[in-house]
């Protein structure tokens, strides 16, 4: 199979706007468009992961729901394992949990206790950067199990949010900055 390049600016181009949503003063980036693409699609996941090739990573995390989509997928490229941040609530092993604050709500994300082995190398995969507080508990939750984060990727970021600064200690990647 011939695999397609795509460029940033074709990723963006396929990225929607849906002012108010979910609530008054969102910007939702909505990326159901790009994903419908199987070109796009997939130059998506393989400029994800430009800085790795299989054997570099261990495990990808990605972060529910939209993240999934991409981590998933960026494992499969990688030959690594899969491993999910979900929700409160929604994983049935022992957990470990920490709370943050997001763009719009707060929320509790959860990981399960043995879902790494100590020292794994780690990417960590979700679709939006926007204040980072997802992303941060999301670090400390594989912190906390021993997982070693070789850096974040995004597909996209909201820069005017800063939340690159709360995520100091690994390279931050993002294809599509806004
Ligand atoms: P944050 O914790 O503020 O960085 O928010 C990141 C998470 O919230 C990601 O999992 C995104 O899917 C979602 N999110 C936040 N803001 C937006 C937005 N404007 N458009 C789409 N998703 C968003």
């Amino acid at each position: 199979m011939t695999q397609a390049t795509v460029t940033a600016s074709e990723l963006e181009q396929a990225i929607r706007n849906i002012p108010d949503f979910p609530k008054p003063g969102v910007q939702f980036k909505d990326i159901t468009p790009l994903l419908s693409d199987p070109r796009l699609l997939s130059g998506a996941v393989d400029l994800m992961v430009s800085a790795f090739k299989p054997g570099d990573v261990d495990v990808v995390v990605g972060i529910d729901a939209r993240g999934f989509i991409f981590a998933g997928a960026a494992a499969i490229k990688l030959q690594a394992g899969f491993v999910p941040v979900r929700k409160k609530g929604k994983l049935p092993f022992k957990t470990h949990e920490q709370s943050y604050s997001l763009e719009y709500g707060s929320n509790t994300i959860a990981i399960h206790q043995d879902a790494i082995r100590e020292g794994s190398r780690i990417l960590l995969v979700d679709d939006l950067l926007a204040t980072g507080g997802t992303a941060e508990a999301a670090v400390q939750l594989l912190e906390r199990i021993g997982g070693r984060i070789l850096q974040a990727s995004f597909l996209i970021e909201l820069s005017f949010l800063r939340g690159r600064d709360r995520l100091a200690r690994f390279p931050i990647r993002s294809q599509i900055t806004y």
